[in-house]
Order: structure tokens, then sequence, then C-alpha cells
């Protein structure tokens, strides 16, 4: 049986996820396509969803706070890189700050709240490069080349950054 570690985390631990960049709605960054979107300078807070089998949608469920021992529901990350989820396939994935209410299972998390730490690119996603510099975190492609940190100015950041934007190989 699987032991389960639940905490509450005043200062944020750090793990890693992968987002999906949505174009249909938004565009945004989202955790899974229709999924809860990320916000810029927001916070994220899990609620617990469930599947409405007749409208093919998800419903806030009230029955409890997110994340719940007896439930799938929190946002998720994986405590390594290494993890069998290789995030390094994903568009866009990163660090991820976790806090409040943490459930810890063998290879990640289950969070309350969360805020991305930094974003990591694919080549094919530097496009919504623009967008992401909006959460305030570094940003790097998939050769760890920086693309944007905070502490350039987002224009001069954005043209340093151009010329991979602009889909050289
Ligand atoms: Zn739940």
């Amino acid at each position: 049986m699987t032991k389960l570690i639940v905490s509450d985390y005043v200062a944020p631990i750090v793990g890693y996820r992968f987002w999906v960049w949505d174009k249909e709605i938004g565009p945004q960054l989202r955790s899974m396509q229709g999924g809860q979107p990320w916000i810029p300078r927001q916070r994220l807070q899990a609620y617990c969803v469930q599947a409405d089998r007749e409208t093919w949608s998800y419903i806030i469920s009230h029955h409890h706070e997110a994340p719940d021992e007896h439930c799938s529901c929190g946002i998720y990350a994986v405590k390594s890189l290494n993890s069998p989820l290789d995030l390094r396939k994903a568009h866009i994935y990163g660090e991820v700050y976790l806090w409040g209410k943490i459930i810890e299972h063998r290879y990640g998390y289950r969070a309350q709240f969360a805020y991305p730490k930094s974003f990591v690119l694919q080549k094919g996603i530097l496009g919504c490069l623009s967008h992401l510099v909006d959460y305030g975190v570094e940003i790097r492609d998939a050769d760890s080349k920086v693309l944007w940190t905070p502490a350039t100015t987002s224009s001069s950041g954005i043209s340093s950054a151009s010329p991979g934007a602009q889909g050289r190989p």
C-alpha cells in the first residue's frame, strides 16, 4: 500500500510539470487541453472536478477541498525530471512552486496552490514566448539557452531571443 504524506506548506516547495499552450481557448497556458488555465501573476488554486458524462464537461465538486487524500484532485507535479513521466517531451515544461496542502506520492505531489517558477520551451512553441513573459519567470529553450529572465526588460529580452524564435534550426 502506498504511504501518503500530507503536509501543509507555508513556504513553497519546487516540483516539475508540463503545460499546454492552448490557442483555441485564449490563447492560454493550461494544465491540459481544456483544463484549468494558469493566469499570469495569479496563483492557481486546485479544485476538485468530476466528469459530467452527459455534457462531456467537468463540473466543480464541492464535496471537499482539493487536494484530498481519498481523491485524485490537486495540482500535479513530479519530484524530478527523471521521473517515469518524461516531461522533456512536452512543448512547455519547467519548475513549479507548490504550497498550501500538499499530498506527497512516490514520484510527485498534488498541491493546493501553485505558480510557475520557470519554463522550458521546445522549438515548435517559441511563438508563445511573448505571452509567457507575462508570468515574470525565467524562460529557456530546450538547449538551456536563456530566452528571457525577470532581470532583463521584456523588450530587450524578447528581441535578443527573436533570432531563435523565428524558427532558425
Ligand atoms: Zn477531489
